[in-house]
């Protein structure tokens, strides 16, 4: 019986592992990937160092995908982090767990273990074609490609498109087949910031509101890290995140980890209310009734800088945040300057653009996909990876359910062929 032929749209994480499993299937598998070289969002994700899972329990790591849990579970439970790591080491790459709980691999590099991956993929008998960017369907299920040496139609048995969503679009993954897909009928939830910074507005009594830090803070502290804190913020149901890190803030407002373990949250109250009002605690080892406590003592002739200093130990960007926020010190009594150190509040007032984000909520929706990740429109066409309507925070959950979703998407192409 000749091969099936199975074309992979895009060489990242999750296009890669559903070529791996259908070619483990006998089937012959086509990559393509409209930049140069593959895997270029990964390799980014290397730069930082590579947080390629979580080694925190199943139940546990299942929660971070939050309302997509359900959906999400099968992919983990056939291939999950542990599966992930033991995967990685067949590549010739162990793993560890840092002291969060988030697996990197020795070296902390991507670019090995993508390489390792790409040759044992040529052995496997993947075609990998690059510089073929797909720009649309020619006819009923072709596949039309612009190549270096003019526009391909590609025809095969199956497709699985990972696109990835659209951040950091110069790495590959612009969003730009979201018309392609709802023109034939497919729902497509719209892709929006995961994992983003935000930007604030000044506002309060104190301060007319304005958009951004003043110039004063922008100028001295962008680009400062702001040291063990607890973000706190409302959901627009009601639910209530508090969570203690740390982020950067920015020009215009603030990023980083803990502000992306929220991003999700915060990003839907912007949405409903127009604006989202956080607090941080800028003293969380500190019971409110102790910082104000010495924050009443008397200040003598100090300025407020020194009497913060001496008395709280506080001093840098959390005493210009205070600033930021109340003005001139002297004008508030010490209740106020204490309760603002416990819960400074910030509004943010929109996410920052999706190319800036290192990931993507909406995507492809589950209802347009079967329990394979075939789309319900296109029967023989499947989705994987990031272009799918879920996500998740920073952790290694990102590329962990990439990686899964791309060899669910692979094991339900192969078993549509009947080659299982
Ligand atoms: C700065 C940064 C750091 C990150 N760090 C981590 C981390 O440490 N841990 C973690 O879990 N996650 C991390 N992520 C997220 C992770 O990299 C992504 O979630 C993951 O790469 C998505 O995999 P994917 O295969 O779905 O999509 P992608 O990796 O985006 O791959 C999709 C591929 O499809 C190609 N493509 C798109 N459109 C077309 C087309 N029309 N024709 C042909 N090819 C096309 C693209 O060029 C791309 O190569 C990070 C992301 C960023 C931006």
């Amino acid at each position: 019986m000749a091969a099936w032929r199975v074309a992979v749209v895009g060489a990242g994480p999750a296009g890669l592992m559903a070529a791996e499993t259908l070619a483990r299937h006998g089937v012959a598998v086509d990559v393509y990937e409209r930049m140069p070289s593959a895997g270029r969002k990964f390799l980014l994700a290397g730069k930082g160092g590579l947080n390629l899972t979580h080694s925190e329990p199943p139940a546990a790591f299942l929660s971070r995908y939050g309302a997509q849990r359900s959906v999400v579970a099968p992919w983990l439970a056939a291939f999950g982090a542990e599966d992930l790591r033991a995967w990685a080491a067949r590549l010739g790459i162990e793993t560890f767990v840092g002291s969060s709980g988030r697996v990197f691999p020795k070296d902390m590099k991507a670019a090995p273990l993508l390489r390792a991956w790409l040759h044992r993929l040529r052995e496997a008998g993947v075609r990998l074609h690059m510089r073929h960017r797909w720009t649309g369907w020619a006819g009923e299920r072709g596949l039309a490609m612009d190549t270096p040496t003019g526009s391909v139609v590609v025809q095969a048995d199956a497709v699985v498109l990972a696109l990835g969503g659209g951040s950091w679009s110069r790495l590959g993954s612009d969003g730009a087949w979201v018309p392609w897909l709802t023109a034939r009928g497919v729902i497509v939830r719209p892709l929006l910031p995961a994992n983003c910074g935000f930007d604030v507005a000044r506002s309060g009594p104190h301060v007319h509101p304005q958009l951004g830090w003043s110039e004063h803070l922008r100028s001295r502290y962008a680009g400062q890290p702001l040291k063990t804190v607890v973000l706190s913020a409302k959901g627009v149901g009601g639910e209530h995140f508090a969570r203690r890190g740390e982020f950067v803030l920015t020009d215009t407002g603030i990023e980083g980890s803990l502000v992306y373990a929220a991003s999700g949250l915060l990003r839907e109250a912007i949405a409903a209310h127009g604006a989202v009002d956080i607090h941080l605690d800028l003293m969380p080892d500190w019971p409110a009734e102790r910082v104000l406590a010495e924050v009443s003592r008397p200040r003598g002739s100090r300025s407020w800088a020194s009497h913060l200093q001496s008395r709280l130990g506080l001093k840098g960007l959390k005493v210009a945040l205070l600033h930021e926020v109340l003005g001139p010190l002297a004008k508030h009594e010490p209740v106020t300057v204490a309760a603002t150190l416990k819960a400074l509040p910030l509004r943010l007032v929109s996410p920052r653009p999706l190319d800036e984000a290192i990931s993507t909520a909406g995507g492809v929706a589950f209802e347009a996909v079967d329990e394979f990740l075939m789309l319900r429109q296109l029967p023989g066409v499947f989705c994987a990876g990031e272009m799918l309507d879920w996500e998740a925070p920073t952790g290694g959950y990102l590329l962990t359910a990439c990686f899964a979703s791309g060899r669910w998407a692979g094991e339900g192409a192969a078993r549509w062929l009947g080659v299982t």
